[in-house]
């Protein structure tokens, strides 16, 4: 009998953020591969040492400090490489930082991989996911960002905790840019089909939580990196098992609503392939408003960046 193809998902960067996703995906026994490639070699030798450890306690799962050439049998390459975000600093002010890191790490993981699919969660990720996708040279269905699902879950949370409802039978979603110009669609924001009932003020205060949230956090602690752990183990769990799970990640629009040529959270199926279509929600002509306004926002920066 032959053995079953190994999966493998490789993460470059592995901060907080990328090695809390590969703890994440190490508990939830995602692969039976996990490398870890950071420019702090030290780093990600440490914390493959540190997690192989706890192997007694998992499961089989080999991890290990790799470097690109390992990328080449990668289902995934997870991309949390760069700089975070400082006190006060907004997301779009670490674009020029972290353009040059990214179109680097792009050109050595398409050297070794052609048939995987590139996960980017370094921020502004809406703009680098793009910049990666055009560095690929891959169809842009191979190229996701984590986009809105992130800000999608905090939404839900807060909704949740307002309505006394389990998080999971929340459905509503956050649209747009990962960051200060985002969109909560509350006109299909609903518990088992009933919309949400909010006064304005609630409904302001709970969107203003879940647009500040990694504001807050970075505030309180430094950097976010549990939920976004697992917003990028739920994105890997849909491609692996080729689930068709719906999931506002970052996708490229083309003709969305009139909106073409950038890369924003959308609600967007996703399978083994990558992002199988993108979900064509109702909205409110305010909220479509908002949406065509974050996605100029974007398509803004990204000609900053390519100026
Ligand atoms: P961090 O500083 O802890 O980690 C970044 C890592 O990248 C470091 O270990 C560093 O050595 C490594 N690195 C830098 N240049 C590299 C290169 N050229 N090649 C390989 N590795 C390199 O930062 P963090 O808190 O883990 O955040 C990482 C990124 O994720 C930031 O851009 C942050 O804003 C973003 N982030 C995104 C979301 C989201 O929802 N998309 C959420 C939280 C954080």
């Amino acid at each position: 009998m032959t053995e079953p193809k190994p999966s493998r998902i490789a993460i470059v960067g592995t901060g907080m953020v990328g090695a809390t996703t590969a703890y994440t995906l190490l508990l939830r026994q995602r692969v039976t591969e996990l490398v870890l490639i950071d420019a702090n070699r030290d780093k990600a030798l440490g914390d493959a040492l540190d997690m192989n450890h706890g192997l007694p306690f998992v499961g089989q799962t080999k991890i290990w400090a790799g470097d690109y050439p390992d990328c080449a049998d990668a289902d995934i390459v997870i991309i949390a490489a760069g700089a975070a975000q400082k006190p006060g600093e907004t997301r779009l002010d670490l674009l020029k930082r972290n353009a040059g890191i990214l179109e680097d790490i792009i050109e050595r993981v398409t050297a070794h991989n052609r048939n995987g699919i590139l996960l980017v969660a370094t921020n502004p990720v809406d703009i680098l996911a793009y910049l990666c996708w055009k560095k690929s040279g891959w169809p842009a269905r191979r190229v996701i960002g984590s986009g809105t699902l992130l800000d999608s879950a905090r939404f839900r949370y807060l909704i949740g905790q307002a309505l006394r409802i389990d998080p999971r039978h929340v459905h509503a979603h956050i649209v747009g840019e990962h960051g200060d110009s985002e969109v909560p669609l509350w006109s299909t924001a609903n518990v088992a089909g009933k919309t949400v009932e909010l006064s304005e003020a609630e409904r302001r205060r709970i969107f203003e939580q879940t647009r500040d949230a990694a504001y807050e956090i970075i505030r309180a602690k430094g950097a976010t990196y549990y939920a976004i752990a697992l917003a990028l183990d739920r994105i890997c769990a849909a491609i692996l098992r080729d689930e068709a799970a719906v999931l506002p990640v970052s996708t490229l629009a083309d003709g969305y609503r009139g909106i073409s040529d950038v890369y924003l959270g959308l609600p967007c199926v996703v399978d083994r392939t990558g992002v199988r279509e993108i979900i064509d929600l109702p909205m409110t002509a305010e909220e479509e408003a908002l949406l065509k306004a974050s996605a100029a926002k974007l398509r803004e920066r990204i000609d900053e960046m390519l100026a």
